[in-house]
């Protein structure tokens, strides 16, 4: 499992979400429900928390 790091992109609030497969397939960003907005929303994707996670390019925004 890598521990992937998310920002949702309507209220902003960032989370880790397991998941066993490289997310970043999908691009740079994925849509998640968002606990925060209590809806399913674009979440960006931010990078990994682990050692091993495969390479993230991602442009932050801040
Ligand atoms: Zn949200």
């Amino acid at each position: 499992m890598t521990k992937w790091i998310l920002k949702c992109m309507t209220c902003g609030e960032e989370r880790i979400f397991e998941a066993g497969f490289n997310l970043t397939i999908f691009g740079s960003k994925i849509y998640l429900y968002c606990k925060k907005c209590k809806a399913n929303r674009d979440q960006l994707i931010m990078g990994c928390v682990d050692d091993t996670c495969p390479t993230v390019k991602v442009d932050v925004i801040d």
